[in-house]
């Protein structure tokens, strides 16, 4: 790889001769994709988890790269989405394991919750995992343009300076940075550079919906909830998806009094019923006032309008703060991405690519992460997308036959949602019955479970009725369910058979033990699990 080359910038002043809108310019006639000499292999806009990973990768296997971010490295997954969420979810896991101190023996009368001291812990890990992602950047000379990046046109990016507010700018009462970094410095002018390739992993952000007062001080959109540095005394939780559980757990184990509303039926509509159902009880449980089927009409002031469906009814729901966890929307305008000849998926609100190269429309430009995977992603997408952009370009073959190395679309791919306890899923839950088996794992029999007085929680497990039985979905609840949905998912993504895992060997006593006595169980070689075993 020639480094110079990487090193190299140049800053132009383009005048007039392009109109810029929100992250495209128009593209300048005449220039002959054949003969120009670029300044880089790849362009990668964004740097979160799709954008570093493609970037590091394409470096890893000889690209000269660059990489253009309009806020701070990490994107949102980094600064402000699961490193600060889940480094305050470790928080919460330890008041409820004090609540549950007294069964194992050991009493702790009473306690006192310092936040000032989960926001430090929470934004120690911030600043660690960024300065991480920055490392690897330096170590594969992977050059960093922090700018708002505009595709000109298939080969060139223009890079203008930052003028919105990004996180990177936003500064408390005390004039402080909650996101405080020395690496953010924007391009002062415009900076033209160009690329063989350019990939787009530019995420997606949150808008608050038109419900929301404009300028309302008391409603946030979750990334801002997560650098504060007190708990409100009520929090008003609107959309019950994934984030809103989340929350909801999390300051419920906070002591917030907690009110979440969502227009569904149930909570969790991308989860199976059980599983939903078993969330809305903890939650309950912990001391969640819960909303279903209800029609958010105003916020404002804290104040929340709601109107009931099925009695008709309108109430109004207080609170000091109100997160909304609904309104994310693609950071890229998309009507100018197809006047450049990108197709969009205007139904999923996406960019169109191959799912096999994440290559879009246009030859030279690929796609990857929560650009393509419509409004909600999950890390472990954006990270596969950006090895197969990565692998795509760098014509590296992905070595395998197996269909399931390609999990990495949503519904697929395996995730956790951290509430407390944990709910976690991997594979497609069929959409039809037919020639599909349906099991259920509880955890009452479970020797690990038993030893840590953990038994609540199951797992649900959908497989072929063919032999040999494959796993086709498997969704669980368990405090160790981040841990274990791990085995499901290389078991389905290695296309083993049930069969299979009942040779393998597990260490004792170990949660990840279950996977193999659910396998036994689903056909019927149990010799630990019996559904009506009481204990
Ligand atoms: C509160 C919260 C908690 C979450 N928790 C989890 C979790 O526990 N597990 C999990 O798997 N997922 C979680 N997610 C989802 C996860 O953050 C996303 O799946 C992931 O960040 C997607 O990665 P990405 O690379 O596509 O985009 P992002 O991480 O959003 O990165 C995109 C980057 O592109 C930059 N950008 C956008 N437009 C431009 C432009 N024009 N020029 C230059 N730069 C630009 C943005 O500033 C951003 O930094 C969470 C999300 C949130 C909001």
């Amino acid at each position: 790889m020639d480094i110079s080359k990487s090193r190299e910038s140049v800053t132009t002043d383009r005048g007039q001769d392009s109109q810029l809108v929100n992250g495209l310019a128009e593209a300048p006639r005449g220039k002959s994709e054949h003969t120009e000499q670029y300044q880089f292999d790849v362009i990668v806009i964004g740097s979160g988890p799709g954008g570093y990973t493609s970037a590091i990768r394409c470096a890893q296997l000889g690209k000269s790269v660059a990489i253009v971010e309009r806020d701070l490295l990490g994107g949102h997954a980094v600064n402000w989405g699961c490193v600060p969420l889940n480094s305050m979810i470790a928080s919460a896991r330890l008041i409820r394991s004090i609540h549950e101190c007294d069964r194992y023996g050991i009493r702790i009368p009473s306690y006192r919750i310092d936040f000032s001291y989960i926001a430090r812990h929470r934004d120690e890990a911030v600043k660690k995992v960024r300065s991480q992602v920055k490392h690897f950047l330096d170590k594969y000379h992977i050059q960093v343009y922090t700018g708002n990046a505009c595709i000109v046109n298939p080969h060139h990016v223009l890079v203008k300076p930052v003028q919105k507010r990004t996180y990177a700018t936003i500064r408390d009462a005390n004039g402080h940075s909650p996101y405080e970094t020395s690496d953010y410095t924007s391009v002062r002018a415009d900076v033209e550079i160009t690329g063989n390739n350019i990939i787009i992993a530019a995420g997606v952000e949150y808008e608050l919906p038109q419900f929301v007062e404009k300028n309302d001080r008391k409603s946030v959109d979750p990334t801002e909830l997560l650098w504060r540095r007190t708990i409100p005394e009520s929090l008003v939780i609107i959309g019950g998806g994934v984030l809103g559980c989340e929350i909801a757990s999390l300051y419920s184990h906070l002591r917030s009094n907690v009110i979440l509303i969502d227009k569904n039926s149930r909570l969790l509509k991308c989860m199976d019923e059980q599983v939903s159902f078993a969330v809305e009880t903890c939650l309950k449980a912990n001391g969640v006032n819960i909303t279903l089927n209800a029609n958010v009409e105003r916020v404002a002031n804290g104040e929340v309008i709601i109107q009931l469906h099925q009695a008709n009814i309108q109430r109004t729901i207080r609170g000091a703060l109100v997160v909304v966890c609904v309104g994310r929307k693609p950071t890229f305008d998309y009507k100018y991405l197809e006047q450049l000849g990108i197709r969009i998926d205007h139904e999923r609100s996406t960019i169109i690519t191959d799912e096999k190269t994440c290559e879009t429309s246009i030859r030279t430009i690929y796609a990857c992460g929560g650009i393509v995977s419509s409004c909600w992603s999950w890390v472990s997408c954006a990270v596969r997308q950006g090895h197969i952009t990565a692998n795509a370009i760098c014509c590296v073959s992905e070595n395998t036959n197996n269909p399931k190395f390609h999990m990495a679309t949503n519904p697929a791919a395996p995730f956790v949602i951290n509430v407390i306890p944990a709910v976690a899923s991997v594979g497609e839950i069929p959409k039809s019955t037919d020639n599909v088996l349906i099991y259920m794992y509880k955890f009452h029999t479970d020797r690990r479970a038993i030893i840590d007085s953990q038994t609540w929680g199951f797992v649900k497990m959908w497989t072929t009725s063919d032999e040999p039985k494959r796993f086709l979905a498997v969704q669980l609840a368990h405090e160790a369910a981040a841990e274990i949905i791990e085995y499901y998912s290389m078991i389905i993504s290695l296309n083993l058979s049930i069969r299979d895992v009942c040779f393998l060997s597990f260490a004792h006593p170990t949660y990840t033990e279950s996977v193999k006595e659910a396998c036994e169980y689903v056909l019927g070689q149990s010799m630990n699990y019996d559904e009506n075993l009481r204990l």
